[in-house]
């Protein structure tokens, strides 16, 4: 291992908010971050030394992407991992692209998760209107169906409450390719782990936020967490431990839990950088995106413990982010905004920590 002086340049894979942050914290510390993404412009165009705009498909521009950078990491999964194998030749990629096949896929994520010792929502695979019927006798209502792959902030999902909603929910996603029928875990509360894996082995966490869903999409993340969170962070740590080890991770990571009455249930994870992270920036005394670089940079990991009492973050979805001046007034809250010139709804314009407790 070979750690990259300040000045190197470090190539990210898409051009989002995650890119962003990544690029704002890679200058703080003076690396300079080139991304490559398909679009003309993006949320990161702003603060990235260079914009490379590209398909994700496109081996061949990857490959010139990877040789003008020291090392690639990613900040956006859904992308095939086969033309990301270009980059080897040229360059360092880090996370493993293992991390990023097993995260794409619902059903080889579940099972890579019970292989190493995760309890997870009872399911089933559907490839047919007959499998959905199927599946709902084996593990019985309410359900959830949803895509295996592609999806994101509660696309591609489907609730079945009672078998006669089946019909509807395979209407809605009969042409998504493989299904997976999931039971409904009943719980009180969810959580999820941020975890920073170096190039020394060495892991970190930081404290678990408690995380609100609303429609299928991240609306807060409160640390501390609940106690009955709490009680289950410590089986969650060592699952999350298990599973970065077993994938040689480096960089940052997130799982997704429910905490059930039997412990947590392990939902999915991602290999990158996440939004229920977001709190970090100021409520840590290291980053998700500072620890992300330094980990790919070969540095050794920055401290994880929390810098103030509390935060609660809270995304700011489409119109929310009119608000900015009152937000901005509150001498409490950090407000972060994305640049994105348009305000759809459902759509992350940025989000806002709240210290807590001073
Ligand atoms: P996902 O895209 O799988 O993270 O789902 C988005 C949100 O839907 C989750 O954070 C939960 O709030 C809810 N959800 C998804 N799957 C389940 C499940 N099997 N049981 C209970 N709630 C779920």
């Amino acid at each position: 291992m070979t750690t990259l002086a300040p000045g190197a340049v470090i190539g990210i894979i898409g051009g989002g908010q995650l890119g962003r942050m990544l690029s704002m914290a890679a200058a703080q510390l003076g690396y300079r971050c080139f991304i490559y993404a398909p679009a003309k412009t993006g949320p990161a165009a702003d603060v990235c030394a260079k914009w490379v705009q590209g398909d994700y498909g496109d081996a061949a521009a990857l490959a010139t992407f990877a040789k003008s950078v020291d090392v690639v990491t990613f900040e956006f999964e859904n992308v095939e991992p086969d033309p990301l194998r270009s980059i080897a030749a040229h360059a360092p990629l880090y996370p493993p692209i293992d991390a990023l096949e097993i995260g794409q896929d619902r059903i080889r994520e579940k099972t890579f998760a019970a292989d190493c010792g995760a309890r997870t929502a009872d399911w089933a695979e559907v490839n047919s209107r007959a499998d959905l019927d199927a599946a709902i006798t084996k593990i019985g209502t309410p359900a959830i169906l949803k895509t295996t792959r592609f999806g994101y902030d509660g696309k591609g999902q489907a609730r079945i409450t009672k078998p006669g909603d089946a019909d509807a929910a395979w209407n809605a996603l009969a042409d998504a390719g493989t299904l997976i029928l999931e039971k409904m875990v009943p719980f009180a509360h969810e959580f999820s782990l941020l975890i920073a894996r170096d190039q020394q082995g060495s892991i970190a966490f930081w404290d678990a936020p408690e995380n609100v869903h609303k429609d299928g999409i991240l609306a807060t993340s409160t640390v501390p967490a609940h106690p009955k969170v709490l009680e289950q962070v410590p089986a969650a740590r060592a699952l999350a431990r298990r599973i970065a080890e077993k994938l040689n991770y480096v960089g940052v990571f997130a799982i997704e839990f429910f905490a059930s009455d039997e412990g947590p249930v392990f939902n999915e994870m991602a290999p990158r950088v996440h939004n229920s992270g977001h709190w970090t920036i100021e409520g840590a005394v290291t980053s998700q995106f500072e620890n992300h670089i330094r980990a790919v940079v070969g540095l050794p990991l920055g401290g994880t413990k929390l810098a103030v009492p509390g935060v609660e973050m809270r995304n700011l979805i489409g119109a929310d982010a009119d608000k900015w001046l009152e937000w901005a007034s509150d001498p409490l809250t950090h407000l972060h905004l994305y640049g994105k010139h348009e305000a759809r709804p459902g759509r992350k314009m940025g989000h806002i920590t709240r210290l807590t407790g001073l």
